[in-house]
Order: structure tokens, then sequence, then C-alpha cells
């Protein structure tokens, strides 16, 4: 019955687990500016895109129709989130099956249309654990956990240059002191053809960015809250690399969020473009001629 809703999305359940206290901010609304878009050119999809609510409430009332099923575990049993908090919309956002919460199941979506069998020869290094990635994907898989035993400093990664194909790093530079030198040190050991995949609070539910220092307890350890100002420091730290903007929307709550994919060469710069097409936009640096 229900379970059965997210066909070529199902993958087996994860282990993976949500870091303490990841969500920021955790009143509701935190992450989540609607609709809003990552961008000009994400905003744009967005609303293209949000034809969402009035159709979830049509299907609310079609019972014919499945519940939503969590992208991830094909779960369909959702409790609240950190600290008992519940989406925007006040549905259940943490799946009973997988631990993702809403950036999880809309960042897999991702990953699913950027085709996980294109992973199957790359390695890849994730800092701190999330149900977003499946560790199977890759031919390596390498976790830095943050306390861990094999915990890596971000902001100086001992790793040699272009080691991975892919790094992720998500919801871990508002955690980093330095973060222009992490996310040198990111893009430093992504192969020449490889992809950063960087996500953190959404940036665009503010326009300055507020850094205060140090990391405080009661945002979670968060040295800063990113405002759409982002931008600036991608332009004036990495002015060469493309920075593209995913925006996506989660199929349990319907929430949106985004994340930022930085290719390392244009052939993998087209080939997320053409794997995501409209769901990504330049946000910063050189496109595509
Ligand atoms: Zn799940």
């Amino acid at each position: 019955m229900v379970g059965e809703a997210r066909d070529d999305r199902l993958r087996p359940g994860q282990n993976g687990r949500d870091r303490q206290g990841d969500r920021p901010d955790t009143g509701a609304g935190a992450l989540h500016g609607g609709p809003h878009g990552a961008s000009p050119g994400a905003c744009r999809t967005a609303q293209a895109l949000t034809a969402g609510p009035e159709k979830r409430a049509a299907d609310a009332g079609d019972t014919r129709r499945p519940l939503p099923a969590c992208p991830i575990c094909g779960g369909t049993a959702f409790g609240p989130g950190p600290k008992g908090r519940m989406a925007p919309n006040g549905s259940l956002p943490r799946c009973a099956g997988c631990q993702s919460l809403e950036r999880h199941r809309i960042f897999r979506i991702m990953f699913d249309r950027l085709g996980p069998e294109s992973f199957s020869s790359w390695s890849a290094l994730q800092f701190s654990p999330d149900p977003t990635i499946d560790p199977a994907w890759f031919r390596h898989h390498e976790l830095s956990v943050f306390g861990g035993p094999e915990s890596l400093d971000i902001q100086s990664i001992d790793r040699p240059d272009g080691a991975y194909d892919l790094v992720a790093c998500s919801h871990v530079l508002e955690h980093v002191g330095d973060d222009r030198a992490a996310l040198g040190e990111l893009l430093r050991i992504v192969a020449p053809h490889g992809l950063l995949y960087l996500a953190f609070p959404d940036p665009f539910r503010e326009a300055v960015t507020r850094d205060w220092g140090f990391p405080k307890p009661e945002k979670h350890g968060h040295w800063r809250v990113y405002g759409s100002d982002v931008v600036e420091r991608f332009k004036n730290w990495i002015p060469s690399q493309p920075v593209l903007a995913y925006r996506g929307q989660d199929p349990v709550t319907g929430e949106w969020e985004g994340a930022f994919l930085l290719p390392r060469s244009p052939e993998r710069h087209r080939w997320a473009v053409n794997r995501l097409g409209g769901a990504v936009s330049l946000f910063s640096g050189p496109a595509l001629t």
C-alpha cells in the first residue's frame, strides 16, 4: 500500500543518524524561507514548482493517493524533529525509519538525480554523518565525525590534493572558526574532475551574515549564521570556481531547501547541469560557455 509510492527513489534503510543539535535555530522556519530561492534562478525554479501546496492539499483529500513516502527508506511513519520541532507547516519532519529530516530527503533526491550509478568508481569523503548519502554508492567512502577517532581538521585536512571524487560537507561549515580556510581545503582535496557538495543552514533567510567569532552554545555551537551575502564570500575567496545553487522540495513536508555544488571541471559542471536541469542555477563563478 502506502510504502510503495516512491519507486526508483527507494533505497535500503540507512544507519546514518542526524547530528546532535544539527538543526540550527530550531524555531519553525529557521531554515526555510519557503520557496524563496537560493538565487534568482533557483527562485524562479522554486516559484515554478510551488504549485506544490495546492497540489498537496488536493492530494490529501484524495484517498486513492498514497501517503508521502520517505525517498531514502520508503517509510511512511514520521515523528517530531530535534527538540520536538515540527515542520513550518505543522507536519512531522523526522522519518521513523531512517531518521531523515527535510534537508536529508531533499538532498537525497538531488543525488538520485545525479545518478548514484555514476559514483561506483568514485571515492568520497563525507564530513559528519547524515542519511543523505549512501556509502554503498562509492568505491571508497570515508567519514569524518567531529570528535571521533578518525576526525579530520577541516581547516587543515590531512589528505593529499585531489584525493576524492566527491567531498560532502553538509551543515558543518557554520561550526568552523575559519570557514575560508575550510572552503579552500575542501576544494583542494577534490579531484580535478570531482565535485564538492556544500550545504549549510538556509542563507537566504537573512541578507547579511552574522559572524560572532566564537561558537555559541545556544546556537548549537555555530560561529555564524550565513546570509545571502555568502555569495560575496564565494566571489572573493574562490572567484574562478563555479558554484551551482540547487533547490529542492521535500516530498514529505513540502518544505524547500538548497545546497551548493562546486564542480571542479567544465565537464563536471556540464554533467551536474545536465542531470539537475532547472533545479540548479549558477550562483557564483564563471559560467559554461
Ligand atoms: Zn526514511
